[in-house]
């Protein structure tokens, strides 16, 4: 079955671009220009990924991430005209998966997209909880507590254990800073940033081949960390 996707955009022009592109790709798409209309929608369509503008005529689109979240955990990739990394913090806090500041090419957006599938779709299919996470070389043993990177056992502190599997669960969303900091230290050190990057800093040095050029822990300046998910061999397909 296609994916739809529910384009929610106020610029006519931006969302017809976008709708074009789509049905281009092979994608079922619905739109909405407000946010009242997208939440009917997304309520009676059930769409598998959403594409949201944050400045929508009658609700901030920070808002619609918040009620979608109440009962959806599709991917939400937020395009939107605001640069301020504020409020990307605040997008993705309240439960985006990925943004794209504009003006942003097509190319980036349905790379964006694909990858958002393909956490779904893993998502999807590990429901169960699966005991091992494998990503590239790198995989995690959650029943012995190890990690292995190419083979060679890592050791981590139980720390630096909780920081990766917490982005491991996540992997393929950008976790803000803040989303990490409560999830592995709960609220011992909220807002202590600098003490993360120095966490995250260690944890690259055991699991990066090149810590300079990390492969698997993205740092997305003043934001957060995501780690990239790593198709599997093409020739398996998706
Ligand atoms: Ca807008």
């Amino acid at each position: 079955m296609k994916t739809t996707v529910l384009v929610i955009e106020d610029d006519n022009a931006i969302r017809n671009l976008i709708t074009a592109a789509l049905e281009s790709f092979g994608y079922a798409f619905r739109y909405a220009s407000n946010g009242k209309t997208a939440i009917m929608e997304a309520l009676n369509k059930q769409p598998d990924l959403f594409i949201l503008d944050l400045g929508l005529p009658d609700m901030d689109g920070t808002e619609i991430i918040k009620r979608l979240r109440d009962w959806t955990n599709n991917p939400i990739i937020v395009v939107s005209a605001r640069s301020e990394i504020e409020d990307k913090i605040k997008a993705l806090d309240a439960g985006a998966d990925d943004y794209l500041t504009k003006p942003f090419s097509m190319e980036e957006l349905f790379a964006r997209i694909r990858v958002a599938v393909r956490k779904m779709n893993y998502d999807k299919s590990n429901e169960k909880e699966e005991p091992i996470f494998e990503n590239g070389g790198l995989c995690i043993n959650y029943l012995e507590k190890q990690v292995w990177v190419d083979d060679v056992l890592v050791h981590l502190t139980p720390l630096e254990y909780k920081l990766l599997c917490m982005l491991a669960q996540n992997a393929g969303k950008v976790l803000t800073h803040n989303q990490i900091l409560k999830g592995v230290w709960g609220n011992y050190l909220e807002g202590d940033t600098q003490s993360l990057r120095v966490f995250m800093s260690t944890l690259r040095r055991k699991i990066e081949k090149n810590p300079t050029e990390p492969i698997y822990l993205q740092t997305h300046i003043g934001v957060g960390y995501r780690l990239i998910r790593i198709p599997k061999e093409e020739n398996e397909g998706e």
